[in-house]
């Protein structure tokens, strides 16, 4: 598997092997920027694709589900606009979803943090700043940031959530030490929406449709108006095909709460 660690591994093999063979024949440095080179591209891209598993497992896709079970998930909220009417979606087409909240939102909307667990859906933590420098903090700093937010849904429900999602998927080995700690679980996703980038309803929903199998993971966003009309779509096209859509605890069966 061609995770961090391993990669690393091989890095410091190739290093080392090539300084030994530079004794005897002379090796251009450019060899040795290519060895790290390597290392750097592989890094960076494991990094922004949570679904390649390269600093920590994240739970990405069930490719056991046997059942036709997908998981809906929601980030960025809970937003006051938008929530409401997407919760009112779920209800009327008996669906249930997995809201990934911030907690400077949460501290906002508490009522709808209640509203999200009365009507059956799970809610995880999306960190407390959502901050666009989240990638760059210490291990310490994402702890805070993860107990804060947990803290606020506690004090709102009387639940310890353990389901994390890491702010655009970004994983790196400050959050792997983190989430070591606070032994969160880490949700990825097998289907982007892409719903944030400026498109149209209709390229949004293909993306998400061409995609659909048993056990799959869809990302969303309850922050804006565009990705309401979408899931409207989305829960007739999985009602149409005999989808259900479940939590993600659900579909994984683990617990989403300590
Ligand atoms: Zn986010």
């Amino acid at each position: 598997m061609l995770n961090f660690k391993n990669i690393n591994r091989i890095t410091l093999v190739l290093f080392i092997g090539l300084l030994i063979i530079s004794v005897f024949i002379s090796i251009s440095v450019f060899v040795f920027i290519l060895v790290f080179t390597g290392w750097l591209i592989f890094t960076i891209i494991g990094s922004f694709n949570i679904t390649w598993n390269y600093h920590l497992d994240a739970y990405n896709f069930n490719k056991t589900c046997n059942k036709k079970q997908v998981a809906i998930t929601f980030d960025d909220g809970p937003n006051t606009e938008f929530t409401p009417q997407i919760l009112d979606l779920l209800e009327a087409y008996h669906a249930k979803a997995t809201f990934f909240c911030i907690g400077k939102h949460i501290e906002q909307q508490p009522k709808l943090v209640q509203q999200i667990i009365e009507e059956g859906h799970t809610i995880g933590n999306h960190t407390y700043s959502h901050s666009e420098i989240f990638d760059f903090y210490g291990k310490q700093k994402v702890i805070d940031e993860i107990e804060t937010t947990n803290a606020l849904v506690a004090s709102i429900i009387n639940k310890e959530m353990i389901l994390f999602r890491p702010p655009y998927g970004v994983t790196n080995p400050a959050i792997t030490k983190a989430i070591k700690h606070t032994k969160h679980k880490v949700i990825g996703w097998n289907i982007r929406s892409l719903d944030t980038v400026k498109d149209n309803e209709q390229n949004i929903l293909n993306r998400i449709t061409k995609n659909i199998t048993p056990g799959a993971v869809i990302l969303l966003h309850d922050s804006q108006n565009i990705t309401v009309r979408v899931l409207e779509q989305l829960l007739l096209f999985l009602q149409e095909n005999n989808y259900q859509s479940v939590t993600v605890d659900t579909l994984f069966n683990i617990e989403a709460y300590a």
